[in-house]
């Protein structure tokens, strides 16, 4: 081999070493870079990347009614997998759908009107295995929710007030915070009206979610007139370029009748400007089920209500609730409370929530 030769492969040799050597250290800061930002490597595009994403908030991925729902899902198949294995839809099969439905909290009234139209669908199919009937069951209970308005609606033109209603502590606030992100993402500016004045506690904790999620907030002194500061609410979405006034209310006073007086006195200040009220929704408790059921009579009979908000369903097995308040009020379920994070609120979809019920 001539020297010029052994020179060039010598050469060759140490600059494809330094290669080797500058790729490992390259891996090995980025594994540390890794470890030090405690999670693994996110299976996504190029390295160059990184750093501008990192600043860019990924959107929440809105939650699937099917992991929340878990709860009255297990009750439901609990009583329903006794349909298995039977030989023939009899009495005994009749009270394992009836059981799974009243133990869902459907209600005995609304329960009985399913089981009847259950009975005359399973007829008119011919179905004589008592699993089938589940499936028709599914179909059911999808019908019954069909063709209501689940809509939220804004005002064609001007400033939309929606008015939030309901007992303490079934997530009148969280709500409210959770519909005033989803506005503001929407490009709607939100401006919240505290009028709870009866706990100063509340239009505190409102003003911190405003915070929280970017929304504008309009408060008063602690035992003002409810309805002066959804006046002042209204006069100053305009002029603070507010797209949407969400108005607390209070859950409690003295009696129940101050209360329902003070709630029609709001709602009539919010009528005085034409078309702005568009909403009155309801916030209930899915929790407490059939107890929530007769506050909520209360409420409807006072202010005319628009569309009921069920908070809490993430964490009960009594989400049959749903169809119990739309049988037996006649107002549509407008969004499901699933957390209690901002983005645990869905609008919510019959055909979701059912599918969202069994396994
Ligand atoms: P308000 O008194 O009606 O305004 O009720 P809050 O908004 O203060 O809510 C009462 C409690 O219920 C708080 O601890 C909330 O975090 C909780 N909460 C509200 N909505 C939900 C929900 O959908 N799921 C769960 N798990 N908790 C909720």
């Amino acid at each position: 081999m001539s020297p010029t030769l052994a020179a060039v492969l010598l050469i060759g040799i140490f600059v494809l070493a330094g290669l080797l050597i500058a790729l490992g250290l390259g891996l090995s800061r980025r594994a540390q870079r890794l470890e030090e930002a405690g999670g693994p490597a996110a299976p996504t595009g190029a390295d160059t990347a990184d750093a501008a994403s990192s600043a860019v908030a990924v959107p929440a991925r809105p939650p699937l009614l099917r992991d929340r729902l878990g709860k009255t899902r297990a009750t439901l198949s609990r009583s329903l997998g006794a349909l298995t294995g039977r030989r023939a839809i009899d009495d005994d099969a009749w009270d394992s759908v009836e059981e799974a439905l009243l133990v869902a909290d459907v209600g005995v009234a609304t329960t009985s009107r399913l089981i009847n139209d259950l009975r005359a669908r399973a007829a008119a199919n011919r179905v004589s295995d008592p699993e089938q009937l589940v499936p028709l069951l599914r179909e059911e209970l999808v019908e019954d929710l069909a063709g209501a308005d689940r809509l939220l609606h804004h005002a064609p033109d001007g400033t939309t007030v929606w008015l939030f209603v309901g007992v303490n502590g079934t997530g009148k606030t969280t709500t409210i915070a959770k519909l005033a992100q989803r506005e503001i993402a929407d490009g709607r500016p939100a401006l919240l009206a505290a009028a709870d004045t009866f706990r100063a506690a509340a239009a505190d904790q409102l003003s911190h979610w405003a915070d929280r999620v970017g929304a504008d907030v309009v408060r008063g002194q602690e035992g003002a007139d409810p309805g002066s500061v959804v006046f002042d609410a209204m006069n100053a979405a305009g002029g603070r370029g507010a797209g949407v006034v969400l108005v607390d209310t209070a859950g409690r006073m003295h009696t129940k009748v101050n209360l329902m007086e003070e709630l029609k006195k709001v709602r009539r200040i919010a009528e005085r400007t034409p078309g702005a009220l568009q909403e009155v929704l309801l916030v209930i408790d899915a929790t407490t089920g059939q107890n929530g059921l007769t506050q909520a009579t209360q409420f409807a009979d006072a202010v005319d209500v628009t569309g009921v908000v069920l908070t809490k369903l993430d964490g009960t097995a009594k989400g049959g609730i749903v169809l119990a308040i739309e049988a037996e009020l006649d107002i549509p379920v407008k969004l499901v409370g699933v957390g209690e994070s901002p983005d645990d609120l869905v609008p919510f979809d019959p055909e979701e929530f059912v599918a969202a019920l069994f396994a």
